[in-house]
């Protein structure tokens, strides 16, 4: 009866059931599967997802949220006995306010879609990810996505003006604010932004938009040491003010690879360095822009902050020099089997975390790889280790644990970008105290008392 009633709301087309459940609802982008959903629903509208959830709860059923399935904490993946809440049919864009600079979507709102239409009206959504081709924008905000650009634009949170939420028991919150300022009592829009799902269903979303730039320049350079990246990022950052967008890093282990992930392809830089940076910067005027690049650059090869380096404010070639940054994925592949992780570390304690961790894997497994990226104006690292033959001595620790306990140590966080889901959920002791974790239990008691929503990831349920 229960489902029959779900069906109804949904109407034909609304469900999928059985065997017309395709894979793509059990399994993330990597094939990663722990269960099988008995039901796919799929709500045009808020008015929908309100009348689903206040059946789901009164019933105890639990319900998990799925965007584009792109996530990779393993957050969007149903539990057999969970049924998913799919955003793909609430698409719409419904408004562009190109005097406010703001966006009206969806939750369903592929993240390409909404930079493509940002752009035909004279403006950019400036979030962008690889997966930018499948993400959502409610995917985007329940994880708190990053990527290339946050250290310009910021991450989702700073991005998203309002939200519409439904809640576990079936309320709409409806808090489409439009103003930058709104202090107006607590602003609840960020207990939903990162929370996966846990704490209520994003349905719609007021972004902000920002004038399309007229130049992109980038630099490539080597630097000898640590401190010389880490002065040269606050060089770039007093020197290059708001049109710095880009500040990557990549360890020698990094770079050495690519080759051998595309072999075609051809290196800005060659000769031995143990680190390489490339600095972005994006602005109104192409002409000042590059001069002001350029002269930022000559003063860092002649005070040494940067051994080599090459510039250009070609199209292609800026392209080209993203490239090498941009397959990380390739490069990662040419480790399998690799362990990923995605932290982040405060700068000041950055080359200790390097260093401990190198000891640290060096000793338990003789054999292993570590290659090393990282959004380092952010803080933050990507990090890829093989760990080779199987040591004589087997380790005290899991990898994991070696990683996490070296970050907890240097006050960093597991999860720079992906969040938690089910895979780090064990490690949150690592990087949130014990004050915080009880916090974050209280609040998912509070405002899902049924425990229906994405039980047991972020915190145990
Ligand atoms: C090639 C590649 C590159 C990537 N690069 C980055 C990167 O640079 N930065 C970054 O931050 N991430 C990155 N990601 C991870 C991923 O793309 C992001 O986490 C993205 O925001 C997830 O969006 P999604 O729509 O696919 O969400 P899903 O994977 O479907 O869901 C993610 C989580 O959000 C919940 N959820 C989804 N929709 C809603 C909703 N409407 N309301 C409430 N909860 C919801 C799900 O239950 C799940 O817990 C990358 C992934 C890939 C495959």
């Amino acid at each position: 009866v229960f489902t029959d009633q779900l069906r109804t709301i949904l109407g034909p087309g609304g469900y999928l059931e059985g065997d017309d459940i395709s894979a793509r609802y059990s399994a993330d982008i990597t094939g990663y599967s722990v269960g099988q959903p008995a039901l796919v629903m799929r709500p045009r509208t808020a008015a929908e997802v309100s009348q689903l959830l206040k059946l789901c709860h009164g019933a105890g059923q639990q319900v998990v949220p799925q965007g584009g399935m792109t996530g990779l904490s393993r957050g969007g993946i149903p539990k057999d006995g969970e049924l998913v809440l799919s955003l793909e049919r609430m698409t719409d864009i419904e408004e562009i306010d190109t005097r406010n600079g703001t966006m009206t979507v969806q939750a369903g709102a592929i993240l390409q879609t909404v930079q493509e239409h940002a752009e035909d009206n004279g403006f950019i959504f400036p979030l962008d990810l690889g997966a930018r081709g499948s993400c959502t924008i409610g995917g985007n905000i329940a994880t708190n996505a990053g990527g290339n650009r946050v250290l310009r634009y910021g991450m989702m949170r700073e991005l998203t003006l309002g939200l519409e939420v439904v809640l576990a028991d079936g309320t709409v919150m409806t808090g489409l604010n439009r103003v930058v300022k709104n202090n107006a009592g607590y602003d609840l829009k960020h207990l939903f932004i990162g929370s996966e799902g846990t704490l209520g269903i994003v349905t719609r979303a007021v972004l902000k938009l920002f004038p399309i730039p007229k130049s992109q320049c980038v630099a490539f350079c080597a630097s000898d040491s640590f401190d010389s990246v880490i002065e040269l990022l606050h060089f770039a950052k007093a020197k290059l003010g708001a049109s710095l967008s880009a500040f990557e890093v990549m360890w020698q282990s990094y770079y050495d690879r690519v080759q051998a992930a595309r072999p075609n392809l051809k290196l800005p830089l060659t000769g031995d360095y143990p680190y390489y940076v490339l600095i972005e910067t994006s602005g109104g005027d192409e002409e000042l822009d590059s001069r002001l690049l350029e002269g930022a650059l000559e003063i860092a090869l002649e005070d040494q902050l940067v051994a080599d380096a090459v510039f250009t404010k070609s199209k292609a070639q800026v392209d080209a020099f993203w490239e090498v940054r941009d397959i990380s994925m390739e490069v990662a592949a040419t480790l399998q089997p690799y362990h990923g992780y995605d932290v982040s570390i405060p700068l000041s304690g950055m080359q200790s975390f390097v260093a401990a961790l190198e000891g640290a894997v060096a000793g338990d497994w003789p054999d292993a790889t570590l290659v090393m990226i990282g959004h380092l104006g952010d803080g933050n690292l990507h990090l890829c280790i093989n760990l080779g033959a199987p040591p004589a001595q087997p380790p005290s620790q899991t990898i994991d644990e070696v990683v996490y306990t070296i970050t907890g140590r240097h006050i960093g966080s597991i999860s720079a970008e992906h969040g938690i889901g089910l895979l780090k959920r064990d490690y949150l002791r690592f990087s949130r105290t014990e004050a915080e974790r009880s916090l974050m239990g209280t609040l998912k008691e509070v405002m899902d008392p049924q425990g229906i929503l994405n039980p047991g990831r972020v915190v145990r349920g």
